[in-house]
């Protein structure tokens, strides 16, 4: 819902004012508006966002409490043997000291090795869920043995502002590799529907007004 044209007129209610198309002056009230970081105006502007992902990529989403989520439910419904694995170059080492890790790709013949033992661990774990499942088992109950790459999926309503402030966070090179290939294409998202707007979080060093 909304456009950059939305922005640009919740800022001019201030003067009870409003364009019916987008003028070039625009431009530079919403640069205006991203360089004070008066924020209101960019939450006129809502996304709906269908996600499926991994479930530890979901929960660090879900620490993002300013939008909405609902989510599929593993008590009411079976969860498909549907989980993450990492490609080659994505099994990661982690080098450096708390706070300062780097992550380097492993040596192509460990990853290999690493990364078969991680399938088959997921396949046992679903075994375990279907044998439980099959002897009656409360959907609710059998979830606990899967894990947490399993894939789940949840929609998420999130307004501008608040999605500047996730993708300002989550696609910065310091966070988890997974999670920035989704924060990355959000931003195509953004990108396409406010592009000024979008242009000037990009311009204002990607701090969330
Ligand atoms: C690289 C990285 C590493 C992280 N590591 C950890 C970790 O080790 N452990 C951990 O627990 N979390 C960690 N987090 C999560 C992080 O601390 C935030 O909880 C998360 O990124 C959500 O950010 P947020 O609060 O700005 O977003 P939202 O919850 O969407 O909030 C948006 C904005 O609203 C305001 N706001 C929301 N709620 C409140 C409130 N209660 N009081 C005052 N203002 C509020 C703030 O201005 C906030 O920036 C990490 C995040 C990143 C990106």
């Amino acid at each position: 819902m909304g456009n950059d044209l939305r922005i640009a007129n919740l800022a001019r209610q201030s003067f009870g004012k409003s364009n019916q198309t987008f003028q070039t002056g625009d431009k530079g009230l919403i640069n205006r508006l991203m360089k004070d970081r008066h924020g209101t105006p960019f939450e006129g502007v809502v996304f709906t966002f269908s996600v499926k992902a991994p479930i530890f990529v979901a929960r660090e989403w879900f620490r993002h409490r300013i939008a909405s989520y609902s989510e599929l439910s593993g008590r009411y419904s079976e969860l498909p043997p549907d989980f993450y694995i990492p490609e080659l170059e994505q099994i990661r080492e982690q080098k450096g000291k708390a706070m300062d890790y780097t992550f380097a790709p492993m040596e192509l013949y460990g990853a290999d090795a690493f990364q078969q033992i991680m399938r088959e661990t997921c396949e046992r774990s679903f075994e375990s869920y279907h044998t439980l499942l099959s002897h009656g088992v409360a959907k609710e109950v059998a979830r606990d043995v899967l894990p947490v790459n399993t894939y789940t999926t949840f929609s998420t309503i999130i307004n501008l502002r608040s999605a500047f402030n996730f993708v300002s966070q989550r696609s910065h090179p310091s966070a988890l590799w997974e999670i920035r290939q989704y924060s990355q294409a959000m931003e195509l998202e953004i990108a396409k529907v406010v592009p000024h707007a979008y242009k000037a979080f990009v311009d204002k060093n990607r701090v969330a007004p």
